[in-house]
Parts: structure tokens; sequence; C-alpha cells
């Protein structure tokens, strides 16, 4: 996200529904949709590890979706759209009817998901793109509790490949860090990717054990500039986080079952408050204070910036225009 859209606003909590939904449009280009809960995996980087996705498929109720899509549609939203939480979106076939159903009404958006690839057939792809879906990440993934292995990761990308029997590039090859390829199919950008998550993952607010050493001071864009939903109706402010992890149940921003708005839910006094303590380069609390995602590099007007707009969402009062000048940080 852009520092140059974070504004006052995300900071005071609103109340006003038209100001909520134009706040929303301005900043947010991502909105994460887990349509329904099953995971086939329980991966040994994922929270998945210790909480159960194998069992009963819970779906997201259709007119809770329809709602969704709806509020979005609203606004002409043009971002993207994500379809992968913490379940595995191609397992079930729903998944194409709410992709069309969102591309039908949502013609501006982008619609991507991730996937672990079990699921993949010849068909697959093309049966994605006339759903509506423009971009696919396919994950390669070993046994749920083995650690990366380069060259098992790099044989499993040539297994994938012979199932969608699609051409592809390598892109990026880091023995002992990552294996990624570029895979060509006109008109969606799809990425086939394994990575050492015991390198470059990060402990899923504190939900598995990888760098929880670490000590997080970087301020955090996330909960800004995206809004993510569980297949429950819960929103929670980053793709880290999720309702159904214990620790992470006070990080729950609002819910749609029982308010259906998600703009208010967005730009309400509770997701504004966790905004405002992301917002400064001190050591961060709880669910994110050992997190390695998103960091931000800090800059002199960065730190102003962040200064500025806590202090006029504490007061209401808007810098001197020759000040407001300062603030815009393109050149940052
Ligand atoms: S990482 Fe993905 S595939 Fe693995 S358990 Fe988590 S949601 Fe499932
Ligand atoms: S610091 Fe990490 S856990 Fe906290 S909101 Fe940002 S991405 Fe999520």
């Amino acid at each position: 996200m852009s520092w140059d859209l974070l504004e006052a606003d995300h900071l005071v909590g609103l109340d006003d529904p038209a100001r909520a939904a134009a706040l929303f449009k301005r900043a947010v280009s991502m909105v994460e949709i887990e349509v329904f809960s099953y995971c086939n995996r329980k991966c040994w980087f994922c929270p998945n590890s210790s909480i159960d996705r194998t069992g009963e498929n819970h779906y997201m109720p259709e007119a809770m979706y329809a709602s969704v899509i709806g509020q979005l549609a609203s606004i002409d939203y043009d971002g993207t759209i994500s379809y992968s939480r913490y379940n595995e979106p191609l397992s079930d076939e729903v998944i194409y009817e709410r992709l069309a159903y969102a591309h039908a009404r949502l013609p501006r958006a982008r619609l991507h998901t991730n996937t672990n690839g079990d699921y993949l057939r010849a068909d697959t792809v093309p049966r994605l793109h006339a759903a509506g879906l423009r971009s696919l990440n396919i994950q390669l993934y070993l046994a749920n509790d083995e650690r990366y292995d380069h060259e098992k990761t790099r044989f499993r990308a040539s297994q994938t490949l012979r199932r969608l029997g699609l051409p592809a590039t390598v892109v990026r090859d880091e023995p002992g860090h990552w294996h990624e390829l570029r895979v060509d199919y006109p008109g969606m950008e799809i990425r086939l990717y394994g990575r050492n998550f015991e390198i470059n993952g990060t402990s899923r607010g504190g939900a598995v054990d990888i760098h929880r050493d670490y000590v997080r001071s970087s301020p955090c864009l996330m909960p800004f500039n995206a809004v993510y939903i569980d297949h429950g109706g819960e929103m929670v402010p980053c793709c880290n986080l999720r309702s159904d992890v214990a620790a992470h149940r006070d990080a729950v921003i609002g819910t749609l079952a029982t308010q259906p708005d998600l703009f208010l839910h967005y730009a309400g006094r509770f997701a504004a408050g966790f905004r405002r303590s992301l917002l400064d380069a001190s050591p961060k609390q709880g669910v994110c204070g050992d997190c390695r995602f998103a960091l931000e590099e800090l800059s002199l007007p960065r730190l102003m910036k962040m200064d500025v707009l806590k202090l006029i969402a504490r007061t209401g009062v808007q810098p001197e225009p020759a000040r407001r000048r300062v603030i815009p940080l393109a050149a940052a």
C-alpha cells in the first residue's frame, strides 16, 4: 500500500455508513473471502497443523457472500478479491459458482486464489478462467511435516506441470530458499512456487513456531488496505489472523452475521484502534509482537506522517496548508 493513502479517517473510528464506504473505496485494494472451511492438509507452517480443517466443511452462507459482493459492487470495487484463507479453495466445486457470481457483478475486480495444487487437473485452469479467475498462485508443498527440500520442490513442480499440461518458465531458483515458475495461460497470471518457511515464514500471529523470538518494531499497513473475511463472517485485520485461533479472537474487527455492513466494520472504532497501535516505530504487542510479515522501511517523512495523522485523529485539527504539503510521501 502506498503511504499516501493513509489518512486520519483510518484512525478515528467512523459510524457514518457513507463516510465508511468512501474510506474503503479510497484505500482498500484486497478483500479476502473464505467461502468454506475445508482444507485437506495440515502443513506444519500453518495454524491448520493444530486446528482441524479436515473435518466437516462449513460454508459461508450464500446470502452473506452475495451481500459482500453486492456491497463491493455498490462502490464499483476494482481491487483484488482473493479466495484463499485457511481452506483449500479448489477442494469444493462451489468455488466455480462463487467466482462466476463475483465476476458478473464486479467486472473490474481481479479475482485471485492460492491453491496447494492437490486438486489441479488438465481442465482446472480453463474452468477457473471461464468462471472469472485471473490470477492463480499454485504452492508447491511437500508432506505435512516435511521441511523444505529444493530438489523435491523442483520435482513437485514438474509433476504439477505434467498434470496441467501447460508450458512454464523458471523465474527464480535459489537453492534452499525458493523455486518459482511462471506458467503460460492466456488471460491468467499463474505462479507456481515453493518456499522455505523456516527462512521466510512468519508465526501467523504466534500460532506456529516460526521466528518466535523476532521483535517487530516496523509499522504495518495491512489493516489499512485490506480486509479478511472468515467463512463464518468474522472480519480480521490481516491474512495472518483468523477467528478460530483463540489468541486471535480479540483481533476480530466485526462479524457480518450480526452487522452486515462491511464498510462500517472496516472503518469502525475497533479497527481504527488496531490500526493506531501499528502506526509507530516501537515494539508491537500481542499477535503482532513477533510478526515478520509486510515490514515497512522507515524514513523521516514516514515518521512525521504517522505523528501528524495521529494528532489529527486525536484533535480533529487539520495541519496548516504549508505543513500539509510535507505529508504526501511520493518521494519517500
Ligand atoms: S498452508 Fe494451505 S494447504 Fe497447508 S494446511 Fe494451511 S491452508 Fe491448508
Ligand atoms: S503486524 Fe503482522 S499480525 Fe499484525 S496486522 Fe500486520 S501482518 Fe497482521
